[in-house]
């Protein structure tokens, strides 16, 4: 394993945790081996799965590092979740060159899309702020009528 990121044991995690998370690190440690953590959170997180093309999503854009694909559950007539393909919780944990990455994205999206000057973005950040995917996401979403999305599948 690449010796520049993070890597956890088993007794930095709370073993009584319900977080998937910490229970995919926990399983791992058991036969006492290193976890490196962005490998777990990619076995067990949704978006992570989404980034790595295990599990379908309607995508819009992706590139190396960002992924833009439609909310399951749309609230808006687009409503799209921009997130970094690497698995960060929180927004504070964001490098800034990938903000900045994902702003150019947001840029090009409300371009294509014609929607400059109407879409709104939110990023719920911590379950307490309504944070339900922890996988950082921006939702994109605009009630613009009649765009039209081009999108995967
Ligand atoms: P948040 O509350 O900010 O974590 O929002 C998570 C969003 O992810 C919600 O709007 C869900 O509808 C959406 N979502 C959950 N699972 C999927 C999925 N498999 N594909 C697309 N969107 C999803
Ligand atoms: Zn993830």
């Amino acid at each position: 394993m690449p010796n520049n990121k993070r890597f956890y044991q088993l007794s930095s995690f709370p073993r009584e945790s319900k977080d998937s998370r910490y229970l995919a690190d926990g399983l791992i440690n058991c036969v006492g081996k290193p976890v490196e953590t962005s490998y777990f959170s990619a076995m067990s997180c949704i978006f992570c799965q989404i980034a790595d093309g295990k599990k379908p999503a309607k995508v819009f854009f992706e590139d190396a590092q960002i992924i833009v694909f439609a909310d399951i559950l749309p609230r808006a007539p687009v409503h799209l979740l921009v997130c970094p393909k690497k698995h960060y919780a929180s927004l504070l944990d964001l490098p800034e060159e990938l903000l900045l990455k994902l702003h150019e994205t947001i840029r090009k999206i409300a371009t294509e899309l014609s929607i400059k000057d109407n879409f709104r973005l939110i990023v719920n950040n911590g379950a307490a702020a309504g944070q339900i995917v922890e996988h950082l996401h921006f939702h994109f979403i605009s009630n613009a009528r009649g765009v039209k999305l081009k999108l995967s599948e």
